[in-house]
Formats: C-alpha cells, structure tokens, sequence
C-alpha cells in the first residue's frame, strides 16, 4: 500500500520519542543522572540505549580515544622551586620532518659567547596549517612535545590567533600524563630504564 513506507518511519520516530520519556523516567527513579554524566554517556553509546541515543553537544562531549591527536603542545616539567622547566632543546627535529612545515624555531644563543643554549627563545606553529600527523611527537628525542586532546579551538580571527606562540603552545606534563596515561607511565619507564643503565655504566668504569 503507497505510504508504507512513511507511517512505519513515523512509528519508528514515534517510538523513540517515548522510549527517551520512558528510560529517563526509568533513570530517575534509580536516583541517577542519565544527561551530563559519564554512564549516561557511555548508556546512550551502548546496545542498551533506548530513545534518544545522540550526545547533546556540546554540553555533553563524546570522550576520546588516548591516541587520538589534535594539535601539538609543548612540555615542562617543574623543579622544586616550581620553576618551568621546558623539555625543548630547539633541535629542530620536528621542524624538520612536519610534512606542511609549520613549525618554526628561534633558538637561543648565549649573549656572551653567542654559542647556541639547548633551549628555544621563540616556537611557533601555525595551527591553521598543521594537519595533525604526530609526526614531530614521534620523532622528538626528548619527549618535548605531545599531540592534544583539545579539538574545540575555534577563534573568531584566524589570521591573528591560529599562529601559537610557546606560551600558548607550553602545558605541564601532569597534563599529558592525565590525558595520555599509558603513553605518560610507558615513557617514564623507559626514562628510568635508561638512567638504571648509565648509572650503572658508570659505576663499572669507576
Ligand atoms: S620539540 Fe623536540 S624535536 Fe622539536 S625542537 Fe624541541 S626537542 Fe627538538
Ligand atoms: S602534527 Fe604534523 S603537521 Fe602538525 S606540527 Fe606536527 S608534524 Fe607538523
């Protein structure tokens, strides 16, 4: 029979509409939050959704995978002083490999003798340009810099806020270790897997 098709579409919508009444009723009366929460979330992803599946964006965000990447930063460590201490030596190595090279550098140089200091005075990059690869976090030898988590970085003038400066582009390393768990405790292992070993390198030449 013509129109079929759309009365079994409407019935389908007309379900979903009372199953979300249903199932948040049906949340409530178990005392918890079906919006705005992680199990909520994490419910309206799985098989078990009924009614309404979709995330309510951007209240809500879906959560994102560890390796997902988006954007590079930069990291530092702090000493017991609280001081920055940044792990960029201005290598150059990232600038080097970034496919778009939208990467750039000023190294430092000491003002006295004028011989380069492992430390970069400016960082720039040009995050209109960048196209996410990862590739300067594989290949930098010194675990200085991490691709974000951040997606939400829209800006009303590109042309003067995309191009971030080391300031923007600094963040702790407590902050890649809280969104890359795994990445943060494999390194650090490796990190002290090879100190174990100079030191005792040096130990056997003594
Ligand atoms: S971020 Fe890493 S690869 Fe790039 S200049 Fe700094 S130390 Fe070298
Ligand atoms: S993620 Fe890729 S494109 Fe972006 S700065 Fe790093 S190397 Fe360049």
């Amino acid at each position: 029979m013509d129109g079929m098709g759309i009365l079994k579409g409407l019935s389908v919508t007309l379900k979903r509409f009372v199953d979300t009444y249903l199932e948040d009723l049906k949340w409530l009366m178990k005392g918890q939050k079906r919006y705005y929460t992680e199990e909520g979330i994490a419910q309206r992803r799985s098989t078990e959704a009924r009614g309404i599946f979709t995330v309510q964006y951007p209240e809500e965000k879906l959560p994102v995978p560890e390796e997902f990447r988006f954007i590079p930063f930069l990291l530092y460590d702090e000493d017991e002083n609280g001081e920055r201490q940044v792990r960029c030596t201005s290598c150059g190595i990232c600038a080097k490999v970034c496919p778009p090279q939208c990467i750039w550098i000023v190294r430092t140089s000491d003002p006295k003798t004028g011989r380069p200091v492992p430390e970069p005075a400016e960082f720039y990059i040009d995050v209109d340009i960048c196209m996410n690869c990862g590739f300067c976090s594989e290949y930098c030898p010194f675990d200085a810099i991490k691709m974000d988590h951040d997606y939400e970085l829209s800006v009303y003038n590109r042309h003067a806020k995309n191009i971030y400066n080391q300031e923007k582009l600094l963040k702790p390393v407590s902050y890649y270790a809280d969104i890359r768990p795994a990445n943060y405790q494999r390194e650090e292992q490796a990190r002290a897997e090879a100190e174990a070993a100079k030191a005792a390198r040096r130990q056997k030449a003594n």
